[in-house]
């Protein structure tokens, strides 16, 4: 077992024929692996919220009622994710066995040769937009019963659900031309670089991937997102000045203050900032009604977010992410022209789209090993920016807070710590509290 290992994965980024090379195996064995570990963590959490008793540090905070209520809810969705997941991964892999991909690509391959519909177009060119946009309703009409279900049984029993079926739909039209009309212009240009950039294949691919990227993470808050909600300036008065002071106090380069009415769908809250020199900051109005006269709650959020800002966490993740997709880049441009890849998968034909989507798929074990270090590095900055809020006095209105948006979301009271290890890019509450009042005592000791 391990020597077959061994040696596959030292032919798995060749570049010279290889036959024997079963990258289909490969994916199949990796993507159940993959699965029975999630499942494994999914049934660890789902003891967790067996459990009879209020967890120490919050015994003061939550009351029986909301605990066994959180319990409940951590329950009804610890069984979605289960049930969602074991389906969603048998379709995918059922898809690959069956070598439906390939057939799939045919088909799309004999109506555009019959009737080529944009000519100006290369004939692959235009099989790989009719094959992606098959694709992708196809992968929407399978998650739609999920999201049907999560949003209309399971939000709504617990009363987290706000929106209307109409809304809904419109989200869902609304959502698909987006995509259209940024994943069409995108995959043409992203077609002509794979074609043009010879020998250097893989520099160009980053260049383009990274600037997309960036491009798209740009334009989201202020083009896309006003799409879906209503942002308003915040009319509170005094809160809006005591927003402006704290700005002001650690040189945050404010802009404008918004509120945006997330309550149309859901009552979870939340808070963000946008912008690259100017920042502007976007308050959920239903974190506004949670914490109604407590406004030092919403600032010790906000010293939190601007700790982020002021120690430049934004800027580093953007490096990682850049050096990863370059790495990911250079990967591809050593197996792109591997014919045993795609002849292991069932095609005939070596076209861009599926060598990227084939890389993909056999990135999927790295890629959980990658979202493992990347939560580890996100916990970390977490954790650094409750400390500047904690540095700036606001340590016991930011655990009022945190514990606050805690209840209100009926998050996990008992997280499992492998669970949360694998999927959580934030500290647990009981963390969070933890660190802030160690924090605490340290600091009275040394006063
Ligand atoms: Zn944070």
């Amino acid at each position: 077992m391990l020597s077959w290992l061994r040696s596959f994965s030292a032919s798995l980024f060749s570049s010279e024929e290889n036959e024997s090379t079963p990258y289909l195996h490969y994916v199949l064995f990796f993507q159940a692996g993959i699965s029975a570990v999630e499942l494994y963590l999914d049934w660890r959490q789902r003891k967790c919220y067996e459990l009879k008793h209020i967890p120490k540090e919050l015994e003061k905070q939550v009351k029986p009622e909301k605990f066994q209520q959180a319990q409940k809810y951590g329950k009804d969705k610890n069984t979605f994710s289960m049930v969602s997941e074991l389906i969603q991964t048998g379709v995918h892999m059922t898809l690959f066995a069956t070598y439906s991909l390939p057939r799939l690509w045919n088909y799309c391959s004999q109506i555009i040769e019959k009737y080529s519909f944009v000519n100006i177009l290369p004939a692959e060119l235009q099989t790989t937009l009719l094959y992606s946009s098959v694709l992708f309703l196809g992968s929407k009409l399978i998650s739609l019963p999920f999201s049907i279900y999560n949003t209309f049984v399971l939000e709504q029993k617990y009363g987290f659900n706000k929106t209307t079926g109409k809304l809904f739909v419109r989200d869902i039209v609304t959502g698909t031309l987006i995509s259209a009309v940024i994943g069409y212009p995108s995959l043409i240009g992203l077609w002509y670089v794979l074609e043009l950039s010879g020998p250097k294949l893989w520099l160009y691919f980053w260049l383009f991937t990274s600037s997309l990227s960036i491009l798209l993470a740009l334009i989201y808050p202020p083009l896309i997102m006003p799409l879906f909600n209503k942002f308003q300036p915040l009319q509170d008065e005094k809160l809006r000045h005591e927003i402006e002071e704290l700005a002001m106090q650690v040189g945050f380069p404010l802009n404008k203050i918004y509120v945006m009415d997330g309550s149309k769908r859901t009552s979870h809250s939340n808070a963000f900032m946008y912008g690259i020199w100017k920042k502007g900051i976007v308050l959920y109005d239903s974190l506004l009604e949670q914490n109604k006269d407590h406004n030092e709650r919403i600032l010790a959020v906000l010293a939190h977010e601007m700790g982020h800002w002021k120690m430049r966490h934004t800027q580093k993740m953007l490096v990682i992410g850049l050096l990863h997709s370059l790495v990911l880049s250079w990967s591809y441009g050593k197996i792109a022209n591997n014919d045993s890849m795609y002849r292991s998968f069932g095609f005939d034909t070596k076209a861009h789209i599926i060598g990227l989507l084939l890389f993909s798929e056999l990135l999927t074990p790295l890629d959980s090993v990658l979202s493992l270090i990347m939560n580890f590095i996100s916990r970390r900055f977490e954790y650094s920016a409750d400390e500047y809020a904690k540095n700036m006095g606001y340590s016991p209105f930011l655990i009022e807070a945190l514990t606050t948006l805690h209840l209100e979301n009926l998050s996990t009271m008992h997280p499992d710590p492998l669970y949360s290890l694998y999927h959580n890019s934030h500290p647990t509450l009981t963390e969070r509290i933890h660190a802030l009042e160690k924090n605490n005592l340290e600091t009275k000791k040394n006063q």
